[in-house]
Order: C-alpha cells, then sequence, then structure tokens
C-alpha cells in the first residue's frame, strides 16, 4: 500500500462523518442564504482538504487524485459547493507542481498544504468561455521584471472574492500566458470586484473582475519568462483536475437522489402497498443504479489517467464529468418524478439538487462545447 493509500482512509472517513453531522443538518440554510460558514471552511481546512494534491517535500499529504474520489464524492453528497470551493486550489497545486519554479513553489505550496492560502483559477471572460482565442485581458510587463499591468475583464471566478493568490490567463506580448496574481489590490478603482448570484452553487463565491490599467508589481509570470505563451497549455492541462472534481459533484448528486428514490419507493404507500412494488418504478431504480455504477467507473478511471498523466488522460477526463454531469441532471428529474409534488418544496432536498446539478454540466467547460472537440480529435484522427 503506497504511503498516500494508507493516508486516504481516515480523510475519507473523516469527511463521511463532517457530511453526515454537520453539513446534511444544516446545508438548506446555507444554500438559502447563500453563504457556505467561515467555521464550515476551518473544518474543511483543518481535514486538509483544499490543500490535499500539494506533495509531501512541499508539506503536503501527496494525495493522488484518485485517492480524493471518495473524499470529493463524499463531500458532494452533503454538498457540491463544499467540493467546488476546494476545486481552485487543487488546480492551482496541480499547475504549480507542474509548471512553477522552484521559487513560485515555494512561496506558495506550503501555504496551500497548511490552509494559510487558496487560490483562484480564472479563464473565463464575458466573451471567452470555450474560445480561448476571444481572451482579450492584457498584462503589460513593468520594466525590469517588476509585475505587469493589467486591463481587460473576467468572470465566474470561483473563490475570486477571498483568494489569496489568483491564477489568470491573459494576454502577455500577445501570447496567452498564466499569471500568479496576489491578490494586492484586489476590490479596488483599478481591480474592481462583483459578486455574482447564482441560482445554484450557492455559497461558492463567483466573481467577476474588472481590470483597468491595474499595476500588480507583485505578478509573476508562471513559470518564469519562459511561460509567456504557454498559458493555455498549462491551464487545460491543470483542467484534469478539475474534471474529476466536478464528476464527483456529479457523483454525489446521482447518490443524493438514488437515496431519494429508494426513500420514496419504500416510504410512499400507493393503493395497497407502497410506490416500489410497481415495475415502473423498479426499472427506474435500476437504470439509476446502472449508470451510477458506468459513471463511477468512467471517473475512477479517468482520475488514474490524469494522475499517470496518460496520453489519454484530457479524453478519458472530459468523458468522465460529461456522463457524470449528464447523469447527475438526469438522476435528479428521474427522483423528482417519483417524489412528485413533495420535490417542489423550496427547501426539499431534490429542489436544491436540481439547481446544482446543471453547474457540472457547465464548470470546467460546458459539455457541448467538450463533446465538440472530443468529436473532431476523433474524426481528424479518422481522416
Ligand atoms: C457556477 C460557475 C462557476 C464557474 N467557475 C469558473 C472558474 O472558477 N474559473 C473560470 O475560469 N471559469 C469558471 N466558470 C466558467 C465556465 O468554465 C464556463 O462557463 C464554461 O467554460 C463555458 O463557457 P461559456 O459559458 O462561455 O459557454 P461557451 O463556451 O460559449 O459555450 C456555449 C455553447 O456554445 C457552443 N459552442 C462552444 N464552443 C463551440 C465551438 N467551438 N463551435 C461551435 N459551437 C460551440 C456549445 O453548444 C456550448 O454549449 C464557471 C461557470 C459557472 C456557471
Amino acid at each position: 500500500m503506497s504511503t498516500s493509500e494508507a493516508a486516504v482512509v481516515p480523510l475519507h472517513d473523516a469527511v463521511a462523518t463532517f457530511v453526515a453531522d454537520t453539513v446534511l443538518p444544516d446545508v438548506a440554510a446555507w444554500d438559502r442564504d447563500d453563504v457556505l460558514p467561515d467555521e464550515i471552511w476551518e473544518q474543511l481546512v483543518a481535514l486538509g482538504v483544499p490543500g490535499a494534491l500539494v506533495p509531501v517535500e512541499h508539506g503536503g499529504a501527496g494525495r493522488s487524485v484518485v485517492d480524493l474520489v471518495p473524499v470529493w464524492r463524499s463531500l458532494s453528497q452533503g454538498w457540491i459547493s463544499l467540493t467546488g470551493a476546494v476545486n481552485p486550489t487543487g488546480l492551482a497545486t496541480a499547475l504549480l507542481v507542474r509548471d512553477g519554479t522552484p521559487e513560485q513553489q515555494a512561496r506558495w505550496l506550503p501555504r496551500f498544504a497548511e490552509g494559510s492560502a487558496h487560490a483562484a483559477f480564472s479563464i473565463t471572460e464575458p466573451q471567452a468561455g470555450s474560445d480561448l482565442s476571444r481572451i482579450a485581458t492584457v498584462g503589460a510587463p513593468l520594466p525590469e521584471g517588476d509585475g505587469l499591468v493589467l486591463d481587460g475583464r473576467k468572470r465566474w471566478v470561483a473563490g475570486g472574492v477571498s483568494a489569496e493568490v489568483v491564477f489568470l490567463l491573459c494576454r502577455v506580448e500577445g501570447e496567452l500566458t498564466c499569471v500568479v496574481l496576489p491578490a494586492d489590490g484586489r476590490d479596488s478603482e483599478s481591480w474592481q470586484v462583483e459578486e455574482l448570484d447564482k441560482i445554484g452553487y450557492r455559497g461558492v463565491e463567483s466573481a467577476a473582475y474588472v481590470f483597468t490599467h491595474h499595476h500588480a508589481t507583485g505578478a509573476e509570470i508562471l513559470g518564469g519568462p519562459e511561460g509567456v505563451g504557454r498559458g493555455a497549455r498549462q491551464m487545460l492541462g491543470a483542467l484534469g483536475v478539475g474534471r474529476i472534481n466536478v464528476a464527483c459533484r456529479a457523483l454525489g448528486i446521482i447518490d443524493r437522489a438514488l437515496t431519494a428514490a429508494l426513500d420514496e419507493s419504500t416510504g410512499r404507500e400507493i393503493g395497497d402497498g407502497v410506490l416500489g412494488d410497481h415495475t415502473h418504478v423498479q426499472l427506474r431504480v435500476g437504470a439509476l443504479r446502472a449508470r451510477l455504477m458506468a459513471a463511477e467507473s468512467l471517473v475512477e478511471r479517468a482520475a488514474r489517467a490524469v494522475d499517470a498523466d496518460a496520453e489519454n488522460a484530457r479524453e478519458l477526463s472530459t468523458a468522465a464529468k460529461v456522463i457524470a454531469s449528464d447523469t447527475a441532471v438526469w438522476a435528479v428529474d428521474l427522483a423528482a418524478r417519483l417524489s412528485a409534488s413533495r420535490s417542489y418544496r423550496s427547501d426539499d432536498e431534490l429542489a436544491r439538487l436540481r439547481r446544482d446539478a446543471p453547474q457540472t454540466q457547465i464548470g470546467e467547460g460546458a459539455n457541448d462545447a467538450l463533446l465538440l472537440a472530443l468529436g473532431r480529435g476523433e474524426i481528424a484522427d479518422a481522416e
């Protein structure tokens, strides 16, 4: 058994207990109030979840992505916003480990490990989601490597209100480049921040930024000067980790939809028996279980490929994210049909899952856009 395998058992158990005892009893109120309470975030940090991927040599637990699949899935059975809130620091860890300079690694990774800093990961702009060629934010280098002047707009920056550092895709010398941007000067005239209101995935900060000639003296290019022009490859590479995180959110939602369907099947009296006596219900529950098993197998396989940096890691993590998220939306709809009017109360768990599940179809790439890219690649290979 590897060190990380030995370490993951207690973490998963601790997270499952945290979800059962602390999250599920109060999640409806947090969702209603659109708040992830500070003490809940502190408990996640104390459990070591946000910095779990930080390597041992940088003070972390050195867990692998596949180790974290059951952890992220359990968290998502409580609330996908918890899994989403820890994701950007995982993405930043992957970026730094693969592409950071030794100084950048030494500055941020130990802080991620101990939880004294967390990160945001910012690609999207108002006019640029899947299409990175439309990224327009510019970082103009200041003389003598003393930071950058930023102009442009960013959108949907998870954790972007309070993260200590933002990994930001912008154009440096015209080339797509990942900038490591400490949060100094955020929420000022030159770096304005707006928090976006959302229908679901509540409690996660989703920020919009406007940079107007913002002098970011502490900003650096990921990987040093040679990193200019490598930002798209670097940040898309890290998204493999993020797609597994999103797929785990979907698995947690499917788990809860199955639980709701079973509760309804066994507890709801219809005629002389219960709902689950009827074949249409048995068929639906069977289909739900079968698709859940298919999705969980694919997610685990994709996580192993991401850990191994395998050639097909991008394809597999894309497929896992798409299949798991589409299944989550379908599963919630199926469970809601069985529950009928009871799923329509605003404080019912299925009502929240109906609002949360579509986030998994959008986060880390809109499913349609991901399938387009996958299909194009297949066709090009066949030509
Ligand atoms: C709650 C939430 C949190 C998020 N968090 C973050 C974050 O932390 N950091 C971040 O950078 N982003 C974040 N995002 C943004 C998210 O990653 C993007 O929304 C996603 O990548 C899709 O981009 P888009 O919404 O602009 O849709 P688009 O990319 O514009 O896609 C819309 C549709 O256009 C079509 N389409 C796309 N590409 C093509 C093509 N090449 N050819 C033809 N048709 C095409 C598809 O049908 C697609 O469904 C978040 C989004 C949400 C909703």
